[in-house]
């Protein structure tokens, strides 16, 4: 089973918006163990779509449209297609009164050119749009499917979760369901964890082992077709205790959660509460943990030194430690040492954690671009601080920062008795 996905839109080829429609369908059908053979983008002409659709079913099962399916005049998909079938379009009757009702409850007028929205092709299956108006289509024919899908994220994701993935359901019967686990690794990049996976991976083929990563973390998908949920599970217990015995200490999640969540519950189920004292990262790891519901059971609060001044004025750190010819300087073992040491004594917390280097783009104290120092204190016990040496923009080098932090942070906790 080959699929290619079709993005139809001429703001894709001007550079305007970025095509992630094809990055969330490719993700998608990975799941579904559909591989996906080609991405291609075409605007919004007739002749191209056309052309793009006569290529694709040489090389495609599976033809997956977004993007062309509102009111307006450049909104072709559903025509072209339908034209090249040889089919009429029809007006779909349920999607007509949500989108009538929409009109009449808004005190507005309906356009002809809505009615558009409510097109579907004769023989099509419609599929509902619960985040829009405009329909979509599943239809096969001369053994392609095709699917189209709208533009918008939103209203694209919402139908590709639901309705597409219950008519491919339907039409894939004589293949078993594929199921998949994510396996969430902190603290190693994706080249050395495929490294250290590759004795397995080689001799692996089922369940299937496919590693993928996002910046400053790497995950694995474990999947396998099987008959059940048990079968499966049997199945892909067996390869994680495989991938455990190589490399667990990094592993933190067996679900798509970020490590702030984590991070969230161990502490919530040990107890413990911690704070924070940021300098390069700016917050971004009080940010983290923020977003995390529920956080404030464990986390006090967080402060950003990000000057000399106010690492002396509201940590008491002394300005001759700070800055002067033999000072170990702001960017140091020392300084990230009583950074973590002294919030976690000012918010009488469990734990304090420090961040403080140089993001760049210029050098700081003659320390280079990407010299990182991340300190975690915990009451009672002895401070512990890493020097990281970091590559990447700014940015980058703050995320990577607020990442190794979160791993070794991690580990601390998981440790904690
Ligand atoms: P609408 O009813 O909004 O016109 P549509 O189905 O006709 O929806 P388009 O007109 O092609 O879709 O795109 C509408 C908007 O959706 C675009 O302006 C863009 O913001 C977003 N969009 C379209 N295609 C993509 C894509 N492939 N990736 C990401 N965003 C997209
Ligand atoms: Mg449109």
């Amino acid at each position: 089973m080959k699929a290619e996905i079709i993005a139809v839109g001429t703001e894709m080829l001007m550079g305007q918006i970025v095509n992630t429609n094809a990055r969330d369908i490719s993700l998608k059908l990975a799941e579904l163990g559909i591989d996906v053979y080609f991405q291609t983008v075409v605007g919004d002409n007739a002749d191209r779509i056309q052309s793009a659709i006569e290529i694709g079913r040489t090389r495609a099962d599976l033809l997956l449209f977004t993007g062309g399916l509102g009111p307006t005049q450049d909104d072709i998909t559903k025509d072209v297609l339908a034209q090249y079938l040889g089919r009429e379009l029809e007006i779909h009757q349920p999607s007509m009164a949500t989108i009538e009702h929409l009109f009449s409850s808004r005190g507005l007028e309906m356009v002809q050119s809505n009615v558009r929205q409510a097109h579907s092709i004769v023989g099509a299956t419609p599929l509902h749009n619960a985040a829009g108006l405009a329909v979509g289509n599943a239809l096969i024919e001369d053994h392609t499917m095709y699917v189209l899908l709208p533009g918008p994220p939103k209203e694209m994701r919402t139908m590709l979760n639901g309705p597409v993935v219950d008519w491919l359901r339907t039409v894939l019967t004589d293949e078993k369901p594929l199921y998949s686990r994510l396996l969430k690794f902190a603290g190693i990049g994706e080249s050395n964890l495929e490294a250290k996976l590759l004795p397995l991976i080689e001799i692996q083929d089922d369940p299937t082992i496919a590693p993928y990563a996002k910046e400053g973390e790497v995950s694995i998908r474990v999947s396998t077709k099987a008959n059940s949920l048990d079968e499966a599970n049997r199945k892909i217990d067996e390869t994680v205790a495989e991938i455990d015995k190589l490399v667990g200490e990094y592993l933190y999640a067996q679900e798509d959660i970020p490590m702030e969540v984590e991070i969230v519950h161990l502490l919530q189920s040990k107890k413990l509460t911690i704070a924070s004292a940021e300098s390069c990262t700016g917050g971004l790891f009080s940010l983290l943990m923020t977003k995390v519901p529920t956080s404030s059971d464990c986390f006090d609060g967080g402060i950003v030194t990000y000057t000399n001044d106010m690492k002396q004025k509201l940590l008491g750190i002394p300005m001759e430690h700070l800055e002067g010819e033999s000072a170990p300087g702001a960017v140091s073992t020392s300084t990230a040492q009583l950074m973590a040491e002294r919030v976690r004594e000012l918010l009488d917390s469990d734990y304090g954690v420090s961040t403080t280097g140089v993001a760049g783009p210029g050098t700081t104290e003659g320390k280079p671009v990407g010299m990182v120092f991340i300190g975690i204190a915990a009451r009672g016990k002895e401070t512990k601080v890493f020097q990281l040496s970091l590559s990447g923009d700014r940015s980058s080098i703050q995320l990577r920062t607020v990442k190794n932090l979160q791993y070794r942070l991690w580990q601390a906790i998981k440790e904690h008795s």
